[in-house]
């Protein structure tokens, strides 16, 4: 059947938080792409899932209301990468979940002043006026709209470069958010009627395979349920790795393409980088486990 060739996709940004295209604009794309399935995961808002939840049968793609919320990493394991935990089939009207979101939205809030003033000091002429004009009024500012504005002024070239001169991890316009804690997160999500899933593990930058296994242990422990092995930028024994850990543990596999729209060009709906594909099993394993 044509879902089975075409595969979903369930990591995708929209407009509600650092992707350049609607919910609505979206949904239409999975359906030209005939993808079977997709998830919403905004960072820390379900503003736009909310737009296309439900969606209407015409759509022809099944959607899963998701988020992605950034957490700490918990005490015992050294991360400097990306901690994200997805949240897979939540309730959007959970209310625990609804007034943790607006906390980390107030934080998100707080922070961006603070990085456009080490920016200015740093020489880079930029404001949050003009940052926010550019991002639309929905947008939960993050780093990669400031990028844009970064790219756009001439102080860098591309997204990677801005990250790498200003706004990554440990770099001199980098300023920390307030986060949850993992626990605190998977018991939001739990709490939500969702499935907390592990995001992208290569993004964690944990060096050994032992130290990740060791993670993922810990946070199967807390009630995590699932881990995002397909992923456009896991290679093949990483993958194979990850789904070997996933059988042994009894975890969920999940996959997505984290698309952006424009500010990760080079990533494509459903397909990745080209060759990317998540198939329609995954999915309907991922709702079998929503009833366990
Ligand atoms: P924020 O939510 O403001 O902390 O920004 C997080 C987003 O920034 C992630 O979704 C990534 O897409 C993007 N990001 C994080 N680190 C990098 C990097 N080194 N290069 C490019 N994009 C990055
Ligand atoms: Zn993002
Ligand atoms: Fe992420
Ligand atoms: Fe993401």
């Amino acid at each position: 059947m044509e879902f089975n060739r075409a595969g979903i996709d369930l990591h995708i940004h929209t407009t509600a938080s650092d992707g350049t295209l609607s919910p609505a604009e979206i949904l239409q794309l999975a359906h030209r792409l005939k993808l079977g399935a997709i998830s919403i995961t905004d960072h820390d808002t379900l503003q736009g899932i909310r737009e296309i939840f439900p969606p209407p049968d015409s759509s022809g793609v099944k959607v899963l209301a998701g988020i992605e919320i950034s957490t700490k990493s918990p005490p015992l394991h050294r991360v400097t990468g990306s901690f994200h935990i997805l949240g897979y089939g939540i309730r959007l009207s959970d209310p625990v979940l609804n007034q943790t979101l607006d906390t980390l939205q107030q934080a998100r809030k707080d922070r961006n002043p603070l990085i456009i003033g080490r920016l200015n000091e740093l020489g880079v002429d930029i404001t949050l006026a003009e940052v926010m004009e550019a991002s639309g009024e929905e947008a939960q500012i993050g780093r990669p709209h400031i990028a844009k504005m970064i790219i756009n002024k001439g102080y860098a070239q591309s997204i990677d470069e801005a990250f790498d001169i200003y706004l990554g991890f440990n770099k001199p316009a980098y300023v920390d958010k307030y986060r949850l804690g993992c626990q605190e997160a998977i018991n939001i999500i739990r709490g939500a009627g969702g499935i907390p899933v592990l995001a992208h593990p290569f993004l964690l930058k944990i060096a050994d395979s032992p130290s990740m296994e060791a993670l993922i242990l810990d946070l199967k422990d807390m009630g995590m349920q699932g881990i995002e092995a397909y992923y456009p930028e896991h290679p093949p024994e990483y993958f194979e790795f990850l789904s070997g850990i996933a059988r042994k543990y009894d975890l969920v596999i999940t996959g997505g393409t984290d698309f952006h729209g424009k500010l990760k060009p080079d990533i494509q709906l459903g397909s990745g980088s080209g060759d990317f594909f998540v198939p329609y099993s995954v999915y309907e394993n991922l709702l079998r486990y929503q009833q366990k």
